[in-house]
């Protein structure tokens, strides 16, 4: 039975995500999405948030289970049995971080292997900063992030948009 691991921060969850995990249960027995539980960045929501937003955004697909880490990938894929990794590919920026991450991940469990995925077209410029960004300023990103992710940020930004006029 081969298990694969999926981490990141889901800051929040988005469909580009989604697709990645939905696309690794069809090449192994077991996902498991790791939710970073203290990401080297500022994030939007607390990880209770973010891992609710996961486990809501991928409960029809029985093979994904959802738990929070914190320190390193490689630690988290033993604790749970993943003899492989699962990252996503958008455009060529992501290409030079993930190499420079799967070559210290060998270096730390050379048994470890990396597999990464081409985002889908759709989602090829999608990410998790780009739908704060729109969200924040009272945007519609119901089509960017799964259902329970999209209520959250409704939730959170509902205000009309305020146009700034001087002296007005
Ligand atoms: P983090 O903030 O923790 O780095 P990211 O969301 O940037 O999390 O990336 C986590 C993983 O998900 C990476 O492998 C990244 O390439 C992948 N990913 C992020 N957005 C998309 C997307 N739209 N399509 C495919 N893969 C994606």
């Amino acid at each position: 039975m081969t298990a694969a691991l999926l981490p990141a921060s889901f800051d929040p969850f988005t469909c580009g995500h989604l697709d990645i995990v939905t696309r690794a249960t069809r090449l192994f027995d077991r996902v498991v999405v790791a939710v970073f539980a203290h990401p080297p960045k500022n994030v939007m929501f607390t990880l209770e948030e973010r891992v609710e937003m996961v486990r809501e955004s991928v409960s029809d697909l029985p093979s994904v289970e959802v738990v929070a880490f914190e320190g390193l990938v490689v630690d988290c894929a033993r604790r749970v049995g993943a003899g492989v990794l699962v990252r996503g590919l958008r455009a060529v920026s992501d290409f030079e971080y993930e190499y420079q991450q799967a070559t210290m991940n060998r270096r730390m469990y050379p048994e470890l292997e990396v597999i990464c995925l081409f985002a889908s077209i759709e989602h090829s410029f999608l990410s998790s900063s780009i739908v704060k960004d729109i969200a924040q300023n009272g945007g519609d990103v119901s089509a960017l992030v799964p259902p329970p992710v999209s209520r959250r940020l409704r939730a959170r930004f509902s205000p009309p948009t305020q146009v700034l006029v001087p002296g007005g």
